[in-house]
């Protein structure tokens, strides 16, 4: 077995090899040679969808530049690149992404592959932001899927299925301003009395609990667009209190490695990720889940969940509560509805994780819960084919392009 882990820690790749190509050429080359193999970006995912028997991919040599085309309104972006890579250029054609996940550090091929997202009641995953992908298959062929062709919307949330991806087209659009404000103590009742009041209080909102008190959400982070108006003032709107200083999402933790917060304007991608490009915001020994919640039964979901609190705060860090807009891709946790995700950063406890998510699985199950794939959840309970419409279309994919 592989002495190689996962960023978080909690697991060991069971691949028995890792190969790390610096070009495309050098992969069409490679990959009919592998057998079993997936590609393996860096390795943020706490569930097996980077893991295979055979051979890992690792897209960390590949190029990983980006390129604004401002006429067509999209970034090229290679499938080496990190979110952090992209900045740069975004900065100098004064353009930017609708929507960061809570941490700039993963790779974008990466990201899309799982569904990653990051919140807002209008913003889609960050797989909805690709308009086009090239993609390395087993068989070594490159193939281009532009916008309007038919296999795109199945094979961008791929989980590393179809092949490497070796380039994306994300949209893009002028740049904008966000001002980030935290409210602490805020009675959950109330939010849950009118969930969608609190969700629109801001561009992107985030309710972060420990669960302690079951009673109490420990924070709400607010993401404005300065280009956008105003709404009312969040403490007030929350009945909570305004942070008296930064803060980080889990309580009691030194704020540094945390986006700058006050209520201060600054670019969309310093204040939309909730940890800073330049710090690491852990040394990586944590186990996230996450369940996407059909936004009809979010309220009632997260009541049951509430149920489970004396269970779940002693091996939580801290749960962050977040919504996103429906898509059409065919295995988007977001795929034809509006969610809510429920998520959950535990402490590296693999054997307490294992032993409540039996419970918490099944107080989701009535409620159609999407679990993150690049989270823990009991993989083999999963019953896919009746979370997702598309999944029989899913299979064909696979089956035409060897997955
Ligand atoms: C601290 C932290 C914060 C996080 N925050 C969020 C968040 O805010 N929102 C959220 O939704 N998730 C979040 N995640 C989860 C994370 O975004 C996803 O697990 C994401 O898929 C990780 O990307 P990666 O580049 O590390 O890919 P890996 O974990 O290495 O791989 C993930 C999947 O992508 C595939 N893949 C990788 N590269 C390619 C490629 N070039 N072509 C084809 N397939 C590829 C792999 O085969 C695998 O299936 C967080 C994780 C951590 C550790």
């Amino acid at each position: 077995m592989s002495t190689r882990t996962n960023w978080g820690g909690n697991l060991r790749y069971a691949a028995t090899r890792l190969v790390e190509p610096v070009s495309v050429a050098q992969l069409q080359e490679l990959l009919p040679t592998l057998g079993p193999a997936r590609a393996l970006g860096s390795r943020h995912s706490f569930s097996r969808v980077a893991d295979t028997p055979g051979v890992q991919v690792s897209t960390a040599s590949l190029p990983r530049s980006a390129s604004v085309d401002r006429d067509r309104g999209v970034l090229r972006v290679e499938g080496g690149a990190r979110y952090s890579d992209l900045v740069p250029e975004l900065d100098r054609t004064g353009t930017a992404l609708a929507n960061l996940a809570s941490l700039p550090h993963i790779t974008v091929a990466g990201a899309v592959a799982t569904g990653t997202h990051g919140s807002g009641d209008a913003l889609g995953s960050l797989a909805t932001q690709v308009t086009a992908l090239e993609i390395v298959g087993w068989d070594g062929e490159l193939r281009r899927l532009g916008a309007g062709h038919p296999d795109l919307p199945g094979a961008v949330v791929s989980l590393g299925r179809l092949g490497v991806a070796t380039a994306l087209e994300l949209a893009v659009e002028p740049t904008y301003e966000v001002t980030q404000t935290v409210v602490e103590q805020v009675p959950l009742d109330a939010v849950l009395d009118d969930l969608d009041a609190v969700t629109s209080l801001g561009h992107s909102v985030s309710l972060f609990t420990t669960w302690a008190d079951p009673d109490v959400l420990d924070q709400v982070w607010v993401k404005r667009r300065t280009d956008r108006p105003a709404g009312p003032d969040p403490a007030t709107a929350l009945g909570g209190r305004p942070a008296d200083g930064p803060r980080h999402p889990i309580p009691g933790v030194d704020p540094a490695p945390a986006t700058q917060q006050g209520g201060v304007p600054g670019p969309w991608w310093s204040r939309l990720p909730h940890f800073r490009a330049d710090h690491v915001p852990s040394a990586g020994r944590e186990i996230q889940s996450e369940w996407l919640l059909p936004r009809p039964h979010a309220v009632a979901a997260l009541e049951a969940v509430r149920g489970l609190a004396d269970r779940l705060a002693p091996l939580l860090q801290v749960c962050e509560i977040r919504t996103v807009a429906a898509d059409d891709l065919w295995l988007s946790g977001a795929s034809g509805t509006d969610v809510v995700g429920l998520h959950l950063t535990w402490h590296l406890d693999p054997e307490g994780v294992a032993a409540v998510l039996p419970a918490l699985e099944a107080r989701l199950a009535p409620f159609a819960a999407r679990p993150h794939w690049g989270k823990v959840h009991r993989e083999e309970a999963l019953d896919a084919a009746a979370l997702y419409p598309r999944w029989a279309d899913w299979q064909d994919l696979l089956r035409r392009w060897g997955g």
